[in-house]
């Protein structure tokens, strides 16, 4: 496989410099945009693998670029923020962001955030060319067309909306889903009770998944955010 191509899209010099450093001596190639216009460019005329997006740009808002590149593309964009746009990350998930950083962030933490994006592209790609309607995920398998899941050969016994709730997130397995994004699915809307609710399903559906509900294995939850399905080995 080549050298995954990453779009680094930041106007702070110090964290481009860190950011395309780390890329460059972990072996992936990189562009680099300052400006929100210019991420638009290299992303239409490169097609990078995946987009790093720091929000706050000179020229707009880093939310307007992820609404423009979402018109043609789904490729993976990763936000990175700074802890005062907590509003405007979850707003950049909700218009399709795949995962974010959070500023100050450590080397390893951007690695281990471009490795778990690698892996759902080519979970995402694998899944496409066998167009299987039955969703493997270490011990956790789904059958959608038959509506039934199970753990380890083990029928899982779900209540509607925690199957719901499975299939969403495993449809959508590697990337951080929302509070809204989820309620919208689920109920259609997304009210402060709803959220309550969703938690209190959340803790059920993982009592039933989780060997170790404390210490979970498939579904992370992202505090203030919303959840993510990880991919298990
Ligand atoms: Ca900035």
């Amino acid at each position: 496989m080549n050298k995954p191509l990453i779009l680094v899209v930041e106007d702070d010099s110090s964290v481009r410099n860190l950011i395309s450093t780390t890329l460059k001596t972990n072996d992936y190639r990189y562009l680099v945009a300052v400006t929100g216009e210019a991420a638009i460019m290299e992303a239409s005329s490169h097609n990078p693998d995946i987009i790093l997006l720091d929000l706050g740009l000179p020229d707009m808002d880093g939310v307007q670029v992820i609404k423009k590149i979402r018109t043609w593309s789904n490729l993976p964009i990763i936000v990175i923020s700074a802890r005062s746009e907590d509003s405007d990350k979850i707003q950049a998930l909700d218009e399709g962001a795949d995962d974010y950083l959070t500023k100050p962030f450590s080397v390893e933490e951007l690695l281990a955030r471009l490795r778990v994006t690698q892996r759902r592209l080519s979970y995402m790609t694998s899944e496409m060319l066998t167009a299987s309607s039955v969703f493997v995920n270490g011990k956790l398998t789904i059958d959608y067309a038959g509506g039934c899941a199970s753990m380890d050969g083990q029928e899982l016994h779900l209540t509607p909306i925690e199957y719901k709730l499975l299939c969403l997130l495993s449809k959508n397995v590697g990337k951080v889903l929302t509070h809204t994004y989820i309620t919208q699915n689920i109920w259609g809307r997304s009210w402060e009770n709803d959220v309550a609710s969703l938690r209190v399903f959340m803790a059920t559906l993982r009592k039933k998944l989780e060997a170790a509900p404390d210490s979970p294995q498939y579904i992370q939850t992202h505090i203030g955010v919303g959840y993510r399905m990880m991919k298990v080995e």
